[in-house]
């Protein structure tokens, strides 16, 4: 008899919600995470009385955590406090223009009607179809199986309307974004989220171009750090049994016959298990955990025809003041042809660029206690995408004049005098993130995330290639996000119910 009914490999939110819910479908289950601290790219860790969030800043289109909890039986308000954060962003050109978005449509709209009168028809038009669109496809696409074509039909017929999001599929995010604007500013502020799923405007899909309006239904900030979204997850999890431990690197998994049978651990130990359930970017997954051998031909080449996501160099801010900011977020960017321009020039030539996309994140601004009495913090990721390769080891020599440059372009663009009241400075470039959640080359969203890799073109949820093998989180559809991999985590964990003959 095996050790556990489920072994879950990683404590990322995918890897929680799967364990959380098999646990409640009455499995016995445990989550193996090699760090000391839960949640991955979604978590938070304290220095010095500063608590600052690994990756992850906000989470928007909360549906699918609460519908984690509901699976659950559980309220996701007893277990996680969603604080709103309003306004969106605010947005800085390089030039230095600088203009707010709130979450209010209304006054979004005043917003354009001012900065880009020549726009605002269009983008009144995009406004109320995609918001139309969203909550339609919100209830449709939801945690939904969509790893093959027939599944992807099923969803068609039942929600006939869905048909009218297929050409967000079939263009890029820029494509779609320029339906709102032609205004540079305006146009550049509904082009950045693209990074958000780790592409380029011009690569990225167009369903993430509705990303920008998504936003007007909500952004929150849970209270205590963004750890507080997977800690509730586990301990939810916990009230059915699950079993969680820290501090247990998985070095390989039991193979036999193309069928898990369990895994082995970095101290030399094995816990066998009827089926496994990997939250590890999807190449590690088959490349490494599984390993080539224990691949058919097909398999091995269509994994290995999948390319990491990109990493981005974050920057880790204490200060004695309150910075004067007024979002939660702040984007600093160029236009839209910069932003492609980043990626063609620099980052896919391996060079760090001179200036790129930074996003500076204030979470003291909602949650005070996070930073000592006085104090504030922020998360910022600076110049991104910039490449792993060919620095790789090297990023370690530049570490410190990465963290200069990082402040100096905090005060060219931010808050100028930033510097007279730092008190913390801490840089975590790719490198440092491949070594603290063994991401290969610090890639944050598993793979990459461009058209071609979504759907029934991502990793499937159920390995075919492999028994008893389970996917779950970013690495599967809807690829990296908070939203996206806890939904992962419960196609994942229904697949299991299904597989098992449980409820679910
Ligand atoms: C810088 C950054 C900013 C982001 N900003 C946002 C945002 O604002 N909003 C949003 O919605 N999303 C954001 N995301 C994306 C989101 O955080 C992730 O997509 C999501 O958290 C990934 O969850 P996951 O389930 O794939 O697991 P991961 O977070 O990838 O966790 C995988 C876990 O597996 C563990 N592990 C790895 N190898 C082993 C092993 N051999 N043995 C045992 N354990 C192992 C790791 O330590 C890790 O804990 C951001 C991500 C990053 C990196």
């Amino acid at each position: 008899m095996a050790d556990y009914d489920i072994v879950v490999v990683g404590a990322g939110l995918g890897g929680l919600t799967t364990g959380s819910l098999c646990a409640r479908n009455g499995l016995k289950t445990l989550v193996l995470e090699q760090s000391d601290i839960i949640g991955g790219c979604c978590s938070t860790f304290e220095h010095d009385g500063y608590h600052f969030d690994v990756g992850a800043s906000i989470v928007e289109l909360v549906r699918p955590l609460e519908m984690a909890f509901e699976r659950m039986g559980k309220n996701m308000s007893d277990y996680v406090d969603l604080v709103p954060c309003d306004p969106i962003y605010s947005f800085i050109t390089p030039e230095g223009n600088r203009f707010t978005i709130p979450i209010d449509i209304e006054e979004t709209n005043e917003i354009v009607k001012k900065m880009a009168p020549e726009d605002y028809d269009n983008w009144i038009k995009f406004e109320e179809f995609g918001m139309w669109l969203l909550d339609y496809a919100m209830e449709a696409l939801i945690a939904t199986d969509m790893s093959t074509f027939s599944r992807a039909l099923k969803v068609v017929l039942k929600y006939p309307k869905i048909y009218k999001m297929l050409p967000y599929f079939l263009k890029n995010h820029e494509m779609v974004v320029t339906k709102a604007f032609a205004n540079r500013d305006m146009l550049a502020s509904v082009s950045f989220q693209s990074f958000f799923a780790g592409a380029p405007p011009y690569l990225g899909s167009g369903i993430f171009g509705m990303i920008a309006l998504s936003e007007h239904l909500g952004i929150f900030y849970p209270r205590g750090g963004m750890i507080a979204i997977p800690r509730g997850i586990m301990e939810a999890g916990q009230g059915f049994g699950l079993e969680v431990r820290t501090g247990a690197k998985v070095d390989r998994f039991v193979v036999e016959d193309r069928a898990v049978k369990g895994v082995v651990l970095s101290d030399g130990s094995t816990i066998t298990a009827r089926a496994v359930a990997s939250n590890l970017n999807g190449r590690v997954t088959y490349l490494k955990m599984v390993g080539p051998d224990n691949l058919p031909n097909w398999a091995f080449k269509a994994v290995s025809s999948y390319f990491n996501s990109m990493p981005c160099p974050m920057i880790y801010v204490g200060l004695d003041t309150r910075p004067d900011l007024n979002a939660h977020h702040t984007i600093v960017t160029g236009s839209v042809e910069f932003m492609n321009e980043v990626w063609d020039k620099y980052y896919t030539k391996g060079l760090i660029p001179e200036n790129a996309m930074s996003l500076i994140c204030w979470p003291t601004e909602t949650d005070p206690s996070l930073a000592p009495d006085g104090h504030h913090i922020l998360s910022w990721i600076c110049n991104a995408p910039a490449p792993y390769s060919p620095l790789g080891e090297n990023w370690d020599l530049i570490k410190d004049w990465y963290g200069e440059k990082a402040i100096g372009e905090l005060e060219r663009y931010a808050l100028p005098g930033a510097r007279d009241h730092l008190t913390k400075l801490l840089v975590s470039t790719p490198l440092d993130f491949e070594r603290r959640l063994l991401h290969p080359e610090g890639g944050i969203y598993g793979l990459f995330s461009d058209m071609t890799s979504l759907a029934m073109f991502r990793m499937r949820n159920r390995s075919l290639a492999v028994k008893n093998l389970y996917l779950t989180g970013a690495s599967t559809h809807f690829g990296g996000g908070v939203p996206t991999s806890v939904a992962s985590g419960v196609v994942t964990a229904d697949k299991i119910a299904q597989d098992f003959k449980l409820q679910g």
